[in-house]
This record gives structure tokens, C-alpha cells and sequence, in this order.
């Protein structure tokens, strides 16, 4: 495995694989690599001749400074976790070579950007995403590109773009990777205290409630994210959204006859923001 940090390099690194007819796919990432991220590279490496793995920290889709500073970084380790994974090119531009003196283009997806995350987290963070993202595979020119359901909007909005601006790129999206106690894996776990690593645990219990609730006595979509609220507010938990949603345009569902649906959660937990999601199909 080898590590770029150009994109002349890129480019010239990936020409012959191209020339030779090979399938490129793109896993990107902000780094702190963790089983996750592995398996997003190991399902590209299962479906693609090439592999590249971006690690670019970005700091358009932060809104929060604070966020951005604390964000971990461990550049030794994410080549060894993604090569181990089956990468064959790791992409590390500095923050200069993406966004050069002078840049002034933004790529701004409307509609399935607005709730959500972007409700939560104001349009700064899918407006940084959407244009990362657009540079990553215009850079990269993957045939497949590899992103986690755990950010289910990302895929909703990457899948947008994609189709907006005829990008040849096909979307993969890989099911969320869990801790044993059904803790969704993020880079930021690492950032939790050991107290609020268990308290984190209610976000997975309030979107199993909700799927239950669904499932069996709820009256009405409302009702059910109610049974969702239980665990939260037993733990002191305000999420900053629990919502029921349909998973394409992300609006909220009004009924019970509605499926599929898509539950997703966010909230702090201590100084800690974290997500999650579960599909009821
Ligand atoms: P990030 O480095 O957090 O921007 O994530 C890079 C990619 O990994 C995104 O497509 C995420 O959705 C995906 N990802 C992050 N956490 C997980 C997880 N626990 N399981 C599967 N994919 C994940």
C-alpha cells in the first residue's frame, strides 16, 4: 500500500489501473480508522481491483470549531488498520490541497440536506460534505465509492448529488458496525468518559423502543417515537432529534401503514455528539 498526498499523484498513481480497465472504488474518510471503516474498505476490496482510502479531516462540514480541534487524528494507525483491510492507496491531502488559496465553489444539496443533521447542525455541515465529496471523486474518478449507513442522510444526500450531476460513480452504502453491546462504532467514542460510554448505550435502547412501539401497540408514528423518549429521558438525554422518517426523502412519516422507516437519533452524551439510526422494514 501506498500513500499519497496529491492529487497530481493521485491521478498519476491510478492512470494505469484505469488504462487497464481495473474497477477503482473510494472509501472516504476523516481517518481515525476503526472496524467501520474496515468494513467499508473490505467490502470495496471485495468488489474493486483498487482501493483508495482518503483521509482528509474537513473543515468545511464542521460548524463547530471545537468539534474540528477535538476531532482524533492517528495517521501510523489508519495505514496499518486500512492496509490490513485491503487498501491499496491512502489519499491524505493537506488542507491546502483542497481547498487552495483562492477556492470559492460550494456544492449545496436542497431538500434531503434541510432535516435532520441539517436541521441540528445548520446547512454549513451537508454544504462541506456535498462539496468534499464532489472533489473527492473528481479527484479520484472511482467507479463505486463506499459510504456507512450509520450516516443515512449522507447516503440519501451523496445519492442526490450523484444523481444531480451525473457523476459516473456508483453509491455503496455498508451496514453500521457495532461494539458487542450494540454501541455504533465512531471515531469519537474514544472521546467519551467511561461513565458516558455506558449512558451512550440508551441511544441504541430508545431506537429499539421505538421499533417495538412500531411494531406492536403504537397508535400512531408520534406514539411510538414517544416509547423512544423513555430510555433518553431516564438517562437525561434531550436528543437534539428523534424522528421517524421515510429513508429516501426523509420527511416525516404521518402513518403506521407507512414502511419502510427510518429512525434516527442524535444527542450529546456529555461533551460527546454522537448518531444513530435503525430501518424498520
Ligand atoms: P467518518 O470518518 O466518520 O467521516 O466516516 C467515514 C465513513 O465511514 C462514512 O461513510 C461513515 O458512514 C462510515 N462509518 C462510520 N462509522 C461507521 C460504522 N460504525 N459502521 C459502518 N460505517 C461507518
Amino acid at each position: 500500500m501506498t500513500t499519497v498526498r496529491t492529487v497530481a499523484d493521485l491521478r498519476a498513481a491510478l492512470a494505469p489501473e484505469r488504462a487497464a480497465g481495473r474497477r477503482i472504488g473510494l472509501v472516504p474518510t476523516m481517518g481515525a480508522l476503526h472496524d467501520g471503516h474496515a468494513a467499508l474498505i473490505r467490502a470495496a476490496a471485495a468488489e474493486c481491483d483498487v482501493v483508495v482510502v482518503s483521509v482528509f479531516v474537513n473543515p468545511r462540514q464542521f460548524e463547530d470549531a471545537g468539534d474540528l480541534a477535538a476531532y482524533p487524528r492517528d495517521e501510523v494507525r489508519d495505514a496499518e488498520l486500512a492496509r490490513n483491510a485491503g487498501a491499496d492507496l491512502m489519499f491524505i491531502p493537506n488542507l491546502d490541497e483542497v481547498y487552495p488559496t483562492g477556492f470559492a465553489t460550494s456544492v449545496r444539496v436542497t431538500g434531503v440536506s434541510e432535516t435532520l443533521e441539517g436541521a441540528a447542525r445548520g446547512p454549513v455541515h451537508f454544504d462541506g460534505v456535498a462539496t468534499v465529496v464532489t472533489k473527492l471523486f473528481t479527484m479520484t474518478g472511482p467507479d463505486a465509492a463506499y459510504f456507512g449507513r450509520k450516516d443515512a442522510q449522507q447516503v440519501v444526500v451523496v445519492r442526490r448529488l450523484v444523481t444531480d450531476l451525473n457523476l459516473p460513480v456508483e453509491i455503496r452504502a455498508i451496514d453500521t458496525v457495532r461494539e458487542p453491546d450494540g454501541l455504533a462504532l465512531s471515531s469519537r467514542n474514544v472521546r467519551l468518559t467511561a461513565n458516558d460510554r455506558s449512558r451512550a448505550l440508551v441511544l441504541r435502547r430508545a431506537l429499539q423502543a421505538v421499533r417495538t412501539a412500531y411494531e406492536s401497540n403504537a397508535r400512531d408514528p408520534e406514539e411510538a417515537r414517544e416509547a423512544g423518549m423513555i430510555p433518553l429521558r431516564e438517562q437525561g438525554i434531550e436528543p437534539e432529534y428523534l424522528a421517524l422518517v421515510d429513508p429516501d426523502t426523509l420527511q416525516p412519516v404521518a402513518s403506521m401503514a407507512e414502511r419502510p422507516v427510518l429512525v434516527a437519533v442524535a444527542a450529546k452524551v456529555g461533551d460527546v455528539r454522537l448518531i444513530d439510526n435503525e430501518l424498520l422494514s
